[in-house]
């Protein structure tokens, strides 16, 4: 099982910003920095996020981009839900077209069913407690990026 990219960048967002200080907000261009991956994909991602209530923007000097309580407080599952690719596990394509075996084929519900629990095996990871994980973690950076005015 493999999360596509857009998810990946999306619940990186939200690990760096749950655990960033909130006395200096990041903008776009700095979290792209942080997560190292290129603007116009954050700048998607974040977006998205935006929508979803997980983050907002705050306009203005030493605005930024910030967590909101929804987004501490969102699951890495139920984000997956909304964000991820939800195309059968496996292709049921061959070089000549239609898998022969599509027909009557248990092992592709099996393979959906196999998804969804994984999903659900992260319904109680929240986003704020992996951001929290004292070494090792995922978040292991500071958001000091911003130059000095
Ligand atoms: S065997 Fe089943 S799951 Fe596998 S490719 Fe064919 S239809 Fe899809």
């Amino acid at each position: 099982m493999r999360i596509t990219s857009f998810s990946d960048v999306s619940l990186r967002l939200l690990m760096v910003l749950c655990a960033a200080s909130g006395e200096e907000l990041p903008t776009t261009r700095e979290l792209a920095e942080t997560v190292g991956t290129p603007y116009n994909h954050v700048s998607k991602a974040a977006l998205k996020l935006r929508q979803m209530g997980l983050i907002e923007a705050i306009r203005g000097r030493g605005g930024g981009v910030r967590i909101t309580l929804a987004g501490r407080n969102a699951t890495v599952g139920g984000v997956l839900r909304v964000l991820d690719d939800h195309s059968d596990v496996a292709a049921c394509e061959t070089a000549a077209g239609e898998c022969p075996l599509a027909h009557g084929c248990g092992l592709r519900g099996a393979l959906n069913q196999a998804r969804e629990a994984f999903y659900a095996s992260l319904d109680d990871v929240s986003l704020d407690s992996l951001s929290k994980k004292p070494q090792g973690g995922p978040v292991s950076v500071t958001l000091s990026t911003r130059p000095a005015n």
